[in-house]
């Protein structure tokens, strides 16, 4: 068993993140899973440090005391590092507001050089402004908090008596701001000038400050942005072949030019355009966003479902108009390079454009300051041109709807290429489940606004490549394996495939539908039967339900129709089956990033949750 150098309790010198600098703090708790200490500073503000930047009191008063007889204070001065760096915007702001912070514990200049390493540090989400604190939902979510004498509440209410204002100050260092603003100028001065710098760089701009790096950071940014095309083009060479197999290692490369075709180009910028337009028709009701840091909430044309009910109606009228929807199938590939060419502009595009957007309006996950991360996780939250918002349209039209209009196409292309009149029934169910789930998704267009998505992920490369060409070009696979290997399905295949669709639609709908409505209004009397637990955030944790089954039981519904969707096509090749194995691993890190975001966001509450609900996907297995 490993020894935890520091015990709860204790009060100890922590470093603040992205500065030489130590403040005291008092452990609160010990992670063993991720090894780090959360810790809280005397102004309250709650961070999770590694051990390496934790000192003893002790010995950190007697090495200061002999560092501070052999240096300069300006010398100091001028190496304290701010987190901030990473955001050019807003570098000299914060970087002044340290520079004012170096005091006596300023440690010796070898050590500076080492500390300019990433600090791993968890930085606890900025304060909802007033106007997000005064909005109806946090209303009825403190007033929920208050009387749920029959909830969970107790637990985490006992766990923080003693300590009231410390833990009303937990993540929500704005409020702690305000709170020493409305203080007399004369009780001002008595505050240590430290103290002071350091709670005017915490209540700087949240998006100043990044979160740490995800998909492998720097290196693992290069990676994807070189693999994940040439992986959606290796597998639409693969499922041309008779013989689909990894090992046909490597495809038949087709020639350079057999990639490109401009009328390709021509028809996708046609279909982004045409789901543009009915994107800005006013039609459909204005939904509301999830309140930002700005505590400004949003508003989106949630209009998904006429969308693609008007573009079935213009897909039934061309091809009884004789235009043959087949060009899909024998012009994939074309179609594909021609909507990762668009993609990689609209990255291009974002990058450029988040370079003036303000800092509240960047993603924590996408402003590390590398230009290759940024550019792949995405900086800008929701970036718009005017009412338009780019990240909402990609990731709800063109790329799902086209999902559906390449399957149908290749419903026909497989009626064609066998001489069938009707398409087999493997490609029925595939067609039918997969485009169950799109309405689905567009009919509940609402409930997008409230996935991590939308609310955390800046829009980069990484949403706009997996929207437009990753959904439509790869989800697509197994109705185009279709065309040319037929599974015929007995009866009782059939059966207990869409039996499974079924249960896991039941499952993906109920628990999504849950969790969307009880964060639209927590008090919906719906859902009062739920048990919660409050977060010093303001909002509070399903903990009963379907949320306290498993904690994403969403993705388990997910996981089951991947399952039924795999299995028309039978075993044969692993090939139709890479949706369910890329959908496994997908979910699984989606759920540890999920982890990760919500115990920074609500830390001792959030482990609460997981020591009740113990179970991540599947019940007793993960
Ligand atoms: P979720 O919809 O599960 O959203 C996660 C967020 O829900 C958390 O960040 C947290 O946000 C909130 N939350 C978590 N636990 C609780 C709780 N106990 N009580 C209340 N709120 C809670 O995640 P995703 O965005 O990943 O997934 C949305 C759906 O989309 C899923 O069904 C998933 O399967 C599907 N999906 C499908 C994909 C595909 O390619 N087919 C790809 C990705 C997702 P907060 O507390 O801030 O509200």
């Amino acid at each position: 068993m490993p020894t935890v150098k520091y015990q709860k309790g204790d009060r100890v010198m922590g470093r603040w993140p992205g500065s030489s600098l130590y403040y005291e703090v008092k452990v609160l708790s010990f992670d063993t899973k991720s090894q780090l200490y959360t810790v809280i500073y005397k102004d309250g503000t709650e961070l999770e440090l590694k051990e390496q930047d934790m000192r003893s009191a002790a010995g950190f008063q007697a090495r200061s005391r002999s560092r501070s007889r052999s240096r300069s204070p300006g010398r100091r001065r001028s190496r304290s590092r701010s987190p901030a760096r990473t955001t050019r915007r807003s570098s000299s702001r914060t970087a002044a507001v340290v520079a004012a912070a170096a005091t006596e514990t300023a440690p010796s200049s070898r050590r500076d050089t080492k500390l300019k390493d990433p600090v791993e540090v968890r930085l606890t989400p900025l304060p909802q402004t007033k106007a997000a604190e005064n909005n109806t939902n946090n209303k009825h979510e403190k007033a929920e908090e208050n009387n749920t004498a029959n909830k969970v509440n107790e637990t985490s209410e006992a766990k923080i008596e003693g300590e009231p204002e410390k833990n009303q100050g937990r993540y929500n260092l704005r409020r702690r701001r305000d709170d020493v603003d409305t203080k007399t100028d004369a009780a001002k001065p008595e505050q240590p000038e430290e103290e002071e710098a350091a709670a005017k760089l915490a209540a700087a701009p949240a998006a100043a400050l990044s979160t740490p790096l995800d998909f492998g950071g720097k290196i693992g940014a290069y990676f994807w942005l070189l693999f994940l095309p040439a992986w959606v083009l290796f597998l639409i060479l693969q499922v041309n072949l008779e013989d689909p197999s990894l090992t046909n290692f490597p495809p038949p490369v087709p020639l350079l030019e057999s990639f490109w075709d401009a009328q390709a180009l021509g028809f996708v910028i046609l279909w982004i355009l045409f789901q543009a337009l009915l994107y800005v028709l006013p039609v459909g009701k204005l939904s509301e966003g999830m309140p930002l840091r700005s505590g400004e909430r949003l508003k989106y044309r949630t209009n998904g479902f006429f969308a693609i009910a008007a573009s079935a109606v213009v897909v039934a009228v061309a091809v009884h108009q004789g235009i043959d929807l087949t060009y899909i199938h024998s012009n994939f590939l074309q179609l594909a390079t021609a909507t990762l060419l668009i993609s990689v502009l609209l990255s291009v595009y974002l990058y450029v454009r988040s370079q003036y957007a303000t800092p509240d309006q960047l993603a924590l996950g996408g402003n590390s300051g590398n230009l290759m991360y940024d550019f792949f996780k995405g900086r800008e939250l929701n970036p718009r041109i005017k009412n338009f918002d780019l990240k909402f349209f990609c990731e709800m039209r063109p790329g799902l709807i086209g999902w559906c209009l390449i399957n149908f196409a290749m419903a026909l292309a497989e009626m064609k290429q066998q001489g069938l009149d009707a398409p087999s029934y493997a490609m029925i169910l595939v067609n039918l489940f997969q485009l169950l789930y799109v309405v689905d998704g567009l009919w509940n267009e609402e409930a997008i606004l409230t996935t991590m998505d939308l609310m955390h992920d800046g829009f980069g490369f990484m949403l706009a490549f997996g929207d437009l060409v990753w959904v439509p070009f790869t989800y697509t696979l197994q109705a185009y394996y279709l065309v040319s290997h037929s599974n015929p399905l007995g009866p009782l295949a059939l059966a207990v495939i869409i039996a499974l669709k079924l249960i896991g639609f039941y499952i993906f709908r109920k628990s999504n539908s849950e969790k969307n409505n009880f964060r639209r209004n927590p008090s919906d009397p719906k859902l009062s039967h739920l048990k919660t637990i409050p977060t010093a955030t303001g909002k509070s944790l399903l903990v009963s339900g379907w949320w306290g089954v498993v904690r994403h039981p969403n993705y388990l519904g997910d996981l089951i129709m991947a399952l039924a969707w795999s299995l028309p096509c039978g075993v044969s090749h692993l090939l139709p089956w890479y949706y369910m194995i890329y959908f496994i691993i997908l979910l699984v890190h989606r759920d540890s990033r999920d982890m990760s975001e919500c115990r920074r966001k609500y830390g001792s509450a959030w482990d609460e949750y997981c020591r009740t609900v113990r179970y991540r996907i599947i019940p007793r297995v993960y």
